[in-house]
């Protein structure tokens, strides 16, 4: 199922001016750590809508990790490092720390307590999330 995409209002990196670079630090090299390089922030607007689809999406798509099976998608590290949606390969009760899940998946896993609580893909209510926050608010829109 597709799911519509939202963007939240951005405006180029007050600190950088837009450039993602800022004097040399040893701990950032060169690049601008408040807009992390990519050259634009959220905007105030911006900040609000995207606040409120977080919360939205956690109370809607968020699960304990015990209710996660395989096969399921979540909100997790993929294999890059970055985050995004990866498919769960295992999910099992940890031998040493019993509190603890040893998750795999296609992305990267680890040892997590069962009570995390991560989001689950489910493109219907994610369409309608995005939808009702890009309406709602003027810092949010859908771009396809
Ligand atoms: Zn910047």
């Amino acid at each position: 199922m597709p799911v519509v995409k939202i963007a939240f209002e951005t405006e180029n990196c007050s600190r950088c001016d837009g450039t993602g670079r800022y004097s040399y630090n040893p701990m950032h090299g060169r690049m601008c750590f408040k807009c992390k390089g990519a050259k634009r922030t959220l905007t105030q607007r911006g900040q609000a809508a995207r606040k409120a689809y977080d919360d939205a999406v956690d109370m809607y798509c968020g699960v304990l990790l015990w209710e996660v099976v395989p096969g399921d998608v979540i909100w997790h590290t993929k294999a890059n490092g970055r985050k995004g949606w990866v498919t769960v390969r295992s999910v099992r009760k940890d031998a040493h720390e019993p509190e603890h899940a040893a998750l795999t998946t296609d992305g990267q896993g680890g040892l997590i307590p069962f009570e995390t609580r991560v989001r689950l893909w489910r493109p219907e209510v994610l369409n309608e999330i995005r939808k009702d926050i890009a309406r709602l608010h003027e810092g949010a829109t859908i771009t396809e």
